[in-house]
């Protein structure tokens, strides 16, 4: 199936998990033994003679058809994923889009959990939606329910778990088996738990997403997102991808290799200390509730529990009661945690959220949310930030530093 591979480094397929993730991926034989794969700038391949160029079975024949350094980080992910094929695109949101083409029929029907990432369903309302397909979105609670939305013409399904910033589980299992039973593509975003924590493939899904931008990459310097298929799936991705022209650069690849060597200790620091700051402001008067699966009390904890093997450093809560203004005075008032976009770094961060595009899974009720992407500084730093913010908001109808 690999077709366009130039060696499948199958050597470290039967090692555990841990060990692929910091071996797998390369061919320092391949390479007079230097130990990283070359970043390799290219446009135009050489062919020795005309007959080779004509019968086009040379492995690398122009570099929108992958390079040695772009196999090699599909072949890292191919073993991680368990995948029989996986392309490299030039940001997350690309690797959503670009499975989302490969698989969009006009007149048929496609589902997505509503607490999608934000961008991905501007794509399918506004792109996915002209060409034809019918969207249908569907609440993250629906458990058993979910089969009843199937049609004969259900083509698509895609999926997040937790969801984008309102982090409700789903039974992924349970999804992808309904939705084969009509035929259905399952695609999931599986940007938040990256697949040392959960593996979608293993779980029915044929094609799983990565916003590689995020903990892969981990050092908020690049953007880059991975597709990873399953045999009945890889021929029309790859051939889509091509048709496309989205294809990455060696640098990005590269640099998301060598930050995946480290990702399962940064991860280890995230999930500790994300779990830390999640418990305590659970504690918090000021606070209405703590989004994050990991929590003995959230809604998806016993699904989280059942199907994936950690946690990540992303998660929201309730700021109790609070107003837009005092949401603003919370963050403004943040010293250690910067505001901005993205997630997945060494860098704390913080974004007040919206859902007011969902027609679903809004946010809970009793105040505004507030997502917290918990990096790599000292926890108790984190905690004593967020607390002495906490009590800058100023006191309007019943909320302030004497309720603290
Ligand atoms: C960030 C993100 C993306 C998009 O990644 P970019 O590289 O920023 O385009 C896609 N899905 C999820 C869940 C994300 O968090």
């Amino acid at each position: 199936m690999k077709d366009q591979k130039l060696t499948t480094q199958d050597k470290f397929i039967n090692y555990r998990l841990d060990t692929r993730l910091a071996r797998a991926g390369n061919s320092p034989g391949q390479f007079h033994g230097f130990i990283n794969p070359p970043v390799v700038h290219a446009s135009t391949v050489l062919f020795p003679d005309y007959e080779t160029m004509k019968s086009r079975d040379q492995k690398y024949t122009y570099a929108t058809r992958g390079t040695p350094t772009t196999d090699a980080l599909s072949d890292a992910l191919d073993q991680l994923e368990g995948s029989a094929g996986t392309i490299i695109v030039p940001t997350g949101l690309a690797a959503v889009t670009v499975p989302m083409l490969a698989f969009a029929k006009a007149g048929d029907h496609c589902l997505i959990v509503d607490s999608i990432y934000g961008p991905s369903r501007t794509f399918a309302n506004s792109l996915l939606h002209r060409m034809g397909m019918e969207i249908e979105y569907f609440d993250p609670h629906i458990g058993a329910g979910f089969g009843d939305l199937l049609r004969e013409n259900t083509s698509m399904v895609l999926i997040e778990a937790p969801g984008s910033n309102t982090f409700e589980m789903l039974d992924v299992s349970a999804i992808a088996e309904a939705s084969h039973q009509v035929g259905a593509v399952v695609m999931m975003d599986n940007t938040w738990a990256t697949p040392l924590f959960f593996k979608p493939l293993d779980h029915g899904v044929d094609i799983s997403i990565h916003a590689l931008t995020k903990y892969p990459g981990g050092h908020c310097d690049l953007l880059l997102g991975s597709v990873s298929a399953n045999e009945r799936c890889w021929n029309q991705l790859l051939d889509t991808q091509y048709q496309l022209g989205v294809c990455a650069q060696g640098d990005d690849c590269f640099r998301v290799l060598r930050g995946m060597r480290t990702m399962k200790l940064r991860l280890q620091h995230h999930e500790k200390s994300a779990l830390h700051v999640a418990e305590w402001l659970d504690g918090q008067n000021q606070v209405a509730r703590v989004l994050h699966p990991a929590l003995k009390n959230d809604p998806g904890h016993e699904i989280w529990k059942r199907d994936f093997s950690g946690s990540s450093g992303l998660f929201a809560f309730v700021l109790k009661d609070a107003s837009e203004t005092q949401v603003g005075e919370f963050l403004d008032a943040l010293q250690l945690f910067e505001l901005g976009y993205s997630w997945g770094g060494y860098t704390s961060l913080a974004v007040a959220v919206d859902t007011s595009d969902r027609t679903i899974a809004k946010a809970p009720q009793g105040g505004r949310l507030i997502r917290l992407q918990i990096g790599l500084e000292d926890t108790a730093d984190l905690v004593e930030d967020i607390e002495q913010a906490l009590r800058k908001i100023r006191q309007v109808e019943g909320l302030g530093a004497d309720e603290v």
